[in-house]
Formats: C-alpha cells, sequence, structure tokens
C-alpha cells in the first residue's frame, strides 16, 4: 500500500472516493509511517448513505430469515479464509502483536457464528387460551437502518460485535469506523459484499465529529452501537435518545484486580501481567490497578517487575517476535509517559519505568511501568490511562478492595485472586463492576454472553452481544387474537357441515 492510498466509503454497494475536503492520516504505530489517508465525511455524503440505507431497507427485511443467515455463514466461511491476511491488517494500522491480531479476529468470527443462529435467537413467544378462546404471540421485527461507531482498538474484532447481529435481524446498517484503523473495516466490508450482501445493506462512512453528528441526528436512523471512550459514549448517548434512537454505548474503564493474601503468586502474576500489558494496555478489558492485599504486596510487586521487564517490546510487523507492539499515536505514548510525571507528583513509587526501555526507529513504542504505592482517589488510581502503565493500590483488606469499586466512575471489570471461597463469592456479589472475574484476569465475555458494563462505562439498556444484543436490534409486535366457537354454527361456512 502506497503511503497515498485513499480509504473509500462504501455507499449502496459501491465503492466510493469521498469528496470531503478534510482528511486524515492513518499510521503503522510500529514504524511511525503514514499508510494512507481517510476521509472526514461531511453531512451531505452522510446523509447520501443514509438514503442508500434505508432504500435497501424494505427488501432485506422481508428476505426470509434462513436467506439472511446465510450470507452470514457464506461471510464467516470468508473471514476463516482470510484471518490470517485480516489479522496482518490489524498489526499494520494498530500495531497489536500477530497473535493478539488473531485472537482478536477469532473473537469476531464467533460473533458471526452466533449470528448464523439467527432464526432460533428471533423468535417470539405464545401463549394459547390467555383468556376464553384468545390466543397471543409476540413476533420480533427489525428496526431499521442502524450504526455502529468503534473504536481504535479492536479494529476487526468490535465492527462485528454489531454488524453480524444486526444484519441478520433484518436491519440495514451504517459502520464508521475509528478514522486510526479504517482499513480493516474496508476489508470486512469487501468480504461481506462476496457473501452475498445486497447492495446497500451494509454501508461505511469515514470521520470525526461531524459525521458521527450527522448520524445521530438523521431521522432515518433508528438505533446507534457505539463503543469508545466515556465522554463520547455519554454524548452519543444523550444525543441519540435526544433525538428518538435507540442507543447502546459502551465507555471507558479502570479495572481492579484483587490478590488474596492466599492467592497463588505464580498464576496470579502471569495472569496481571497480561491483563494488564496484553494489547500494550489498550483494552477496555486491561486489568489496570493491581490491589494487593497484606502481606502478599512485596513479593506481588517485585516479581510483577521482573516479569513485565522481561516482555520483548518492539514493532509487531517484521515477523520478529515480541510479546508487546507500541500504542495507537505518538501522542498517546506521550500522554501515557506523562503520567508516570504525574505519579512522582503524587507521591507514587515507579517501580518499572517504561520510558527507559530504547527503541530504534520512530515506531509509537513505550516499555511497561509499573507504579506502586498508588493513593487511593489519585489520577493514577482514577483515570483511564489505556496504555501499558500498571498501578497498584496496597490495602489491608478485602472490605477496602470493595470500597475501591465503589469509588471507581467506571465498572467493566474486576477480577480476584484467590483459593478462598468465600472470599470469591463476596467478591462476585458485592464489587461494583458488570464482568467479574475469579482467578481470571481479563473476564470478557464471548459472543454468547453480554458485554454487561456498568456505571459510566455503559450507557443504555440493552448491552452489546449475546440475546441482548439480539433484542436490542429487534423491536417486539404483540398480536391478540379472538376466535368464536359460534364460527360452527355459520350457514356460511360449509366445512364444519361436511
Ligand atoms: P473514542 O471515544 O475517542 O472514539 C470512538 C469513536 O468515536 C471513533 O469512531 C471516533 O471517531 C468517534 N469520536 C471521537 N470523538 C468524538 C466526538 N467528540 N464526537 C463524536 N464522535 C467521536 O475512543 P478510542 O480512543 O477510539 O477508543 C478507546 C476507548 O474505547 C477507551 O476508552 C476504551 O476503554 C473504550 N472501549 C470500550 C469498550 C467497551 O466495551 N466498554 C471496548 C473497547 C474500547
Amino acid at each position: 500500500m502506497s503511503t497515498e492510498t485513499e480509504v473509500p466509503l462504501l455507499c449502496g454497494g459501491h465503492w466510493e472516493r469521498s469528496a470531503s475536503e478534510r482528511w486524515g492520516d492513518v499510521y503503522n504505530p510500529s514504524t511511525g509511517e503514514r499508510i494512507a489517508r481517510v476521509p472526514l465525511c461531511g453531512a451531505a455524503e452522510v446523509d447520501r448513505v443514509v438514503k442508500a440505507a434505508a432504500e435497501a431497507l424494505p427488501a432485506w427485511a422481508d428476505r426470509p430469515v434462513v436467506e439472511r443467515a446465510r450470507v452470514m455463514f457464506r461471510f464467516r466461511e470468508l473471514l476463516v479464509k482470510h484471518a490470517d491476511e485480516l489479522a496482518a491488517l490489524v498489526t499494520r494500522e494498530h500495531g497489536k502483536t500477530r497473535s493478539e491480531a488473531r485472537a482478536s479476529v477469532e473473537r469476531g468470527i464467533e460473533m458471526v457464528e452466533f449470528a448464523c443462529g439467527i432464526p432460533s435467537l428471533m423468535m417470539g413467544q405464545s401463549l394459547q387460551n390467555i383468556a376464553t378462546n384468545v390466543d397471543c404471540e409476540t413476533i420480533r421485527h427489525p428496526v431499521g437502518v442502524c450504526v455502529g461507531i468503534t473504536p481504535f482498538n479492536f479494529p476487526v474484532m468490535v465492527p462485528l460485535w454489531m454488524f453480524p447481529v444486526a444484519l441478520t435481524c433484518g436491519n440495514t446498517f451504517i459502520l464508521k469506523p475509528s478514522e486510526k484503523v479504517p482499513l480493516s473495516a474496508v476489508r470486512l466490508g469487501e468480504l461481506l459484499l462476496e457473501a452475498g450482501t445486497p447492495p446497500g445493506v451494509f454501508n461505511i462512512v469515514h470521520g470525526d465529529r461531524e459525521c458521527v453528528d450527522t448520524l445521530l441526528s438523521h431521522p432515518q436512523i433508528a438505533a446507534i452501537s457505539f463503543v469508545g471512550s466515556t465522554a463520547v459514549a455519554r454524548h452519543i448517548y444523550e444525543t441519540g435518545t435526544r433525538h428518538g434512537k435507540r442507543v447502546q454505548a459502551a465507555g471507558g474503564a479502570k479495572n481492579h484486580l484483587i490478590i488474596m493474601p492466599d492467592a497463588d503468586l505464580d498464576q496470579a502474576v502471569g495472569a496481571i501481567t497480561t491483563a494488564a500489558f496484553g494489547c500494550a494496555g489498550e483494552r477496555c478489558m486491561a486489568g489496570s490497578v493491581a490491589v494487593p492485599i497484606g502481606g502478599i504486596g512485596e513479593p506481588l510487586v517485585k516479581r510483577l517487575c521482573q516479569t513485565a521487564a522481561a516482555l520483548k517490546v518492539g514493532p509487531t510487523d517484521t515477523g520478529a517476535s515480541v510479546d508487546m507492539g507500541p500504542v495507537i499515536t505518538r501522542q498517546h505514548r506521550d500522554r501515557v509517559a506523562g503520567y508516570l510525571d504525574v505519579a512522582a507528583s503524587e507521591g507514587a513509587a515507579v517501580a518499572l519505568d517504561g520510558r527507559r526501555t530504547r527503541f530504534d526507529g520512530d515506531g509509537f513504542l513505550i516499555g511497561p511501568s509499573v507504579v506502586d504505592q498508588v493513593r487511593p482517589g489519585s489520577r493514577l488510581a482514577t483515570d483511564e490511562i489505556f496504555g501499558p502503565l500498571l498501578s497498584v493500590v496496597r490495602v489491608g483488606g478485602l472490605e477496602e478492595a470493595l470500597a475501591l469499586g465503589r469509588q471507581c466512575a467506571y465498572g467493566n471489570g474486576a477480577s480476584i485472586f484467590t483459593r478462598d471461597g468465600w472470599a470469591a463469592r463476596e467478591f462476585k456479589q458485592r464489587f461494583n463492576a458488570g464482568m467479574i472475574g475469579i482467578n481470571v484476569g481479563v473476564p470478557a465475555p464471548m459472543a454468547w454472553f453480554p458485554f454487561t458494563g456498568w456505571n459510566q462505562s455503559f450507557f443504555g439498556d440493552l448491552h452489546i452481544q449475546g440475546v441482548e444484543g439480539v433484542h436490542f436490534y429487534t423491536r417486539q409486535k404483540m398480536t391478540m387474537t379472538r376466535w368464536f366457537a359460534s364460527a360452527r354454527e355459520s350457514p356460511h361456512d360449509p366445512i364444519w357441515k361436511k
């Protein structure tokens, strides 16, 4: 791909060059090199794409549900066939290691497999004789034109959380991928067209706030799925619902990992290292605050520093094997590094300083950091840093750890490492977050379960994934029918007379 590759829109089944005067740059974070230019679409262009999706809606919604599912079966086969190529693309524009990228593609494929079961998932309910000779049934209809607005950190997986279910439910869809990683979305669009999606059923626009705000207020949009930071999630939820749209908006996170004194230290250190530094800490389910209880703090921090320091960090697109790649942009790397100065100003102890790791080239690389003695309520304890930096808040007991959860604005995930069943049960019951891990560092649910963020990690009612996802993309219709036994006596009806 030359440096001047222009990312196209997908409108009504056609790949188009945007007429926008505003364009952004897409980088390879491993090298710092610009690899493409992405249009930042304005209102008129977005409106055209919405019209294409609206035009395609009636015929697609009328297609038998098994036919819609069959398109998804074919899409699944294409994704499997091209999984390595997609993983390479994710590595190129996002910077994940190849194995992380490949795993994220596989998680996405599982969402497509889930959507293939839509004939069962979309079934309604019925009950006969709810009153004398009265029957009742509910059926599920598509909601209309749906929009997906996605973040940079999972360029293939997060879009696949959304459109396979939306489409098989009979909706048409507009994807607005992160302008930092639009290339994977384009490849998904190509494969979906190859799988037999009719023109206009799936569309792609690119852009920033102007593009998103046009979608949020557009009268022909019925529902919006969003994944990204909390500030933007709140904006999407408030603006979308004010315009009468159904909205699910997943936001940011600060996830706590509690280590009980009886924990298996080897197991905990391995799981925490992966949770904190996997995907360079750029995961909404990353473990970003370790909370050792009592005397385990000392050996835990020592061992975490050793394992983190031993991680091989470097560019991910050279074929060399590395454990951790770059972060998404130069500015983001500098922001993460800036938190090590914040740590010093807040009186915390930088136990491992990722700024000390030296790299050749211009990639957006920074080593892993561990900051000990972080005070509850400080910025290191509460801000979503979204990079390879683990804060350690030492506490005296489980009650103090539970209090950290109550003070946290977010509520995505939290994990406990322990051999004590009662402590695990208390934690599961009482920690103030929507996804709980017990001896699991990253308790991210798979396709069949909803992604149940709480507090400011989620705005809306129906979560993404699982049956809740199907309910989000459908609306119910109830029919009540009364039958008259007197019909048997009707002189006009010859059937009963025979
Ligand atoms: P972001 O909020 O900056 O961007 C997400 C999307 O919103 C992008 O498509 C972007 O173009 C658009 N956007 C950005 N600013 C906007 C604005 N002012 N108005 C309208 N649209 C705007 O998020 P990001 O940096 O791409 O992704 C990282 C964030 O996503 C982190 O906070 C992470 O925790 C979160 N995330 C959450 C989940 C989850 O399930 N809760 C999953 C993945 C990522």
